[in-house]
């Protein structure tokens, strides 16, 4: 096959494998990347960095919106099939494309581990493992789309509905142009009124993230990572129904919570993948059965994750108000996404009289807290 290709043409053979927006970014604007983020921390000679999306269907919310079905979330719009399957296609078979060109592709997976332990170079003067780039900021480097306040990945077409991925290449391309800053985020903050968690400050609180990519500064929201966490992964009484089942009698409020990212994955993610002996108060045999037959849905490639809080800030509330002012390409004849009440459940769980102070039912002697 030929040498020649154009970013065009790996634009459009993206797009024909099903992703929806491809951007191309030099390595020169991650200059202000730490080396552990940085694309020529895992490919040296990378010249350009392609970032590439993929909707997440409105429709993927909308049984969690009505607050009667969660699968589809999980499955279609997350780690089941939209991370591990609709997307890593689209980037494999792009990347096949372009080694058939003659240049090296590097198809990155956005999957990162949540922290970043400490680790010695494996090269003299190198960078030490668990590199990984911030998967988001590389949308904005290749000109895709920009950070909304509430840190989600907004675009022009979709809002922010889609998640990325990338491809590293030493094919060099001329780049996209970025956008300017605040050209899809005004500000509204209806995702800080949304967020039941409370994670996303005001912007009246001053608290901001920036970074500056050639001469443009971008900004946005410091967000409380440990209660988006909490919300999201299924430690939020306000959104689960399936906490209100499982701990009658509970008493959480995330909004009060000051924990980091990593504990509030510990305090969910045992709670969601763990079991406990089946007793006549659960048979179910899981800690919260229902977030454990969630996660079941969001198994795919073996990249198992799950939500449960489905973004209700910061994903649904910004684009129902987006969409409302026609500042989104994708419109809906239906009308507004949010078209009744939304509903949230109290931070305290009614106790079950039946259950409240009970023994666990073991025999004392086999109790080892006695
Ligand atoms: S709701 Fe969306 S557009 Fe409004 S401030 Fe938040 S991120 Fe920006």
């Amino acid at each position: 096959m030929s040498k020649k290709v154009t970013k065009e043409q790996i634009r459009a053979f993206a797009q024909s494998q099903g992703l929806d927006l491809v951007g191309f970014a030099n390595i020169e604007r991650f200059e202000n990347a730490p080396k552990r983020m940085h694309p020529a921390s895992i490919f040296p000679e990378c010249k350009t960095v392609i970032a590439v999306t993929r909707r997440i269907l409105r429709g993927n919310w909308r049984g969690i919106e009505e607050g009667t079905y969660w699968p589809t979330y999980t499955y279609y719009g997350y780690h089941g099939l939209l991370n591990s399957f609709f997307i890593p296609v689209g980037v494999y078979e792009t990347a096949c494309f372009i080694e058939d060109h003659g240049f090296e592709a590097v198809p990155y997976y956005p999957g990162v581990p949540e922290t970043q332990p400490p680790a010695e170079p494996l090269r003299p003067d190198g960078v030490p493992a668990q590199v990984h780039l911030a998967i988001r900021i590389a949308g904005v480097a290749a000109g895709v789309g920009e950070m909304g306040w509430s840190k989600v990945f907004m675009t022009k077409k979709f809002g922010p509905r889609q998640r990325l991925a990338a491809i590293l290449t030493d094919l060099e391309v001329e780049p996209d142009p970025l956008l300017e800053p605040n050209t899809l985020c005004d500000r509204c903050m209806a995702c800080v009124t949304g967020c039941q968690a409370d994670a996303i400050p005001h912007v009246k609180d001053g608290k901001t993230v920036k970074i500056k990519i050639e001469d443009k500064e971008y900004e946005w929201g410091d967000v409380d990572m440990g209660r988006c966490t909490l919300g999201y992964h299924g430690g939020d009484t306000q959104v689960s129904p399936f906490l209100h089942k499982t701990f009658p009698g509970l008493s959480f409020d995330v909004r009060k919570q000051h924990v980091s990212e990593d504990m509030a994955y510990k305090m969910c993610w045992p709670r969601t993948f763990g079991t406990w002996r089946k007793t006549a108060e659960d048979p179910s045999g899981y800690l919260v059965e229902g977030h454990a037959q969630i996660a079941k849905w969001g198994g795919g490639a073996g990249a198992g994750s799950y939500g449960i809080g489905g973004s209700r800030g910061c994903m649904r509330s910004c684009f129902d108000r987006i969409e409302r002012c026609d500042k989104c390409d994708q419109t809906f004849k239906g009308g507004p996404f949010i078209k009744r009440d939304r509903w949230l459940l109290p931070c305290d769980v009614p106790p079950n009289p039946d259950l409240a102070g009970k023994a666990c039912g073991v025999p004392d002697d086999t109790n080892p807290t006695r």
